[in-house]
């Protein structure tokens, strides 16, 4: 290769490393700009986000919830729940609206609602996660400066 080859590959090997690099910078500002949106789109609207959370976590009456979990846990009729809702730490009554997660545990409706638009996505319980946020991680402030 003459001296004048090797500066021209030089050349070209900084277009394409300049290239890649604008492009990888472009593609971070514009990935973080659409989550962004989406972040604060959701910030606006809890109602748009509890009808997400309602596709993981259905809503009935303890009564009806236990009568139906009851037969799938395979307990006879003898044993009777007493649940007490994890965020409030006050007993959920049978004529109250539950949510239910995953992973079986039932908290009041307007507990987990709460819990749920503060952005935590796990179970109060046992901190399995029952919903995958689509909005950014919590590090977003990074690229905010
Ligand atoms: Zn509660
Ligand atoms: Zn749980």
């Amino acid at each position: 290769m003459s001296e004048s080859e090797q500066e021209s590959f030089g050349k070209k090997h900084m277009a394409i490393v300049l290239g890649i690099g604008l492009g990888v910078v472009l593609l971070t500002i514009f990935v973080n700009r659409r989550d962004r949106q989406a972040f604060l789109r959701h910030r606006k609207d809890p109602s748009e986000r509890l009808r997400s959370l309602d596709a993981v976590s259905p809503t009935s009456t303890l009564e009806q919830w236990w009568s139906a979990t009851k037969g799938k846990l395979g307990l006879s009729e003898a044993v009777d729940g007493q649940f007490v809702c994890a965020v409030c730490l006050e007993q959920v009554n049978r004529s109250q609206e539950i949510r239910e997660l995953q992973c079986m545990h039932v908290f009041h409706r307007e507990c987990l609602e709460k819990w749920f638009l503060g952005d935590h996505f796990n179970c109060p319980l046992c901190h399995r996660a029952y919903f995958v946020s689509d909005a950014p991680p919590r590090n977003d402030f990074v690229w905010m400066v």
